[in-house]
């Protein structure tokens, strides 16, 4: 069974990461730009970032056969800071011509702030102005809630196509109100902290398979590319079919970032050379 992988931060994981995933089935992931664990200086940081997730990382996967896509974005930890996100953003456009971007994300509310809320409707507005998919982080523990509230109103509010959505990190008390207003829901599985295999599979057999995408995230902090596959396990052992298996971990991130006509899972020959030993990994 092949799996699409559509929120993995492969700048934060090894190329034996990769390697693994290709073995466990997957054939593409999707990379958006998020907070590396400190807060970038500069505008040119920002877009080095960029130019490492739009040109370099689908490099380092195209050695393993795996399709690498991004998503280019202010997170919202980062959007704090008004001035430096008004500068990237004006840089923004120029990536949404290349092969591999499909849209603005993860963009959204850390802690529901006032300047978050500035940076974020105006980052939508461009994904809006651009025809670009979206894809939004909801806020952790307490303030998901609210912040899920304030997304939904803020997408009514500028008239957002619900269907070119993604609000990922959703929860058992945020899933539905997602679900119901149309947009597409992400499931972003850990290993010990927040969702959980187990619970994703709860979900699935609660609201249908139906508009939800399943990710590992895979980022620097505790976690695991392959919670995908074991939430795919735990839902086969419950019964369901392959044919159920395949619409949740392959067709349903398939369609979604299907709507950018950049995406495209067809196979890629594999390169000879591991990266790890290339001196010139940039063409
Ligand atoms: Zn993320």
């Amino acid at each position: 069974m092949y799996y699409i992988q559509p929120h993995y931060h492969g700048i934060s994981r090894t190329t034996q990461d990769y390697a693994r995933m290709a073995q466990a089935g997957v054939v593409a992931v999707a990379e958006p730009s998020f907070w590396a664990g400190f807060d970038h200086q500069y505008a040119g940081s920002f877009i080095d970032y960029f130019r490492q997730i739009s040109e370099f990382e689908p490099t380092r996967a195209a050695q393993y056969g795996i399709r690498h896509f991004c998503w280019i974005a202010v997170n919202p930890k980062e959007s704090e800071n008004l001035s430096l996100s008004r500068e990237v953003m004006t840089a923004m456009p120029s990536f949404f011509d290349k092969p591999t971007v499909l849209g603005i994300g993860e963009i959204g509310l850390n802690k529901n702030t006032r300047n978050e809320l500035v940076i974020f409707q105006e980052q939508l507005e461009l994904a809006i102005k651009y025809r670009q998919l979206v894809l939004i982080h909801t806020p952790h523990l307490a303030d998901k809630r609210k912040g899920t509230q304030l997304t939904l109103e803020l997408l009514h509010n500028l008239h957002a196509d619900p269907q070119r959505v993604w609000i990922d990190h959703v929860e058992e008390h945020t899933i539905k109100a997602v679900l119901d207003a149309g947009y597409w829901a992400g499931m972003t599985l850990y290993p010990t902290t927040k969702m959980s295999p187990s619970r994703a599979a709860d979900m699935l057999e609660i609201y249908g398979s139906e508009r939800l995408l399943v990710n590992s995230s895979a980022d620097w902090g505790p976690s695991s590319p392959f919670t995908l596959q074991e939430c795919a396990m735990e839902y086969r052992s419950r019964g369901h079919s392959e044919q159920e298996l395949i619409d949740v971990f392959h067709n349903n991130p398939a369609r979604f970032l299907g709507q950018s006509s950049k995406f495209d899972i067809s196979p890629i020959g594999l390169s000879p050379e591991p990266i790890a030993n290339s001196t010139s990994a940039r063409p």
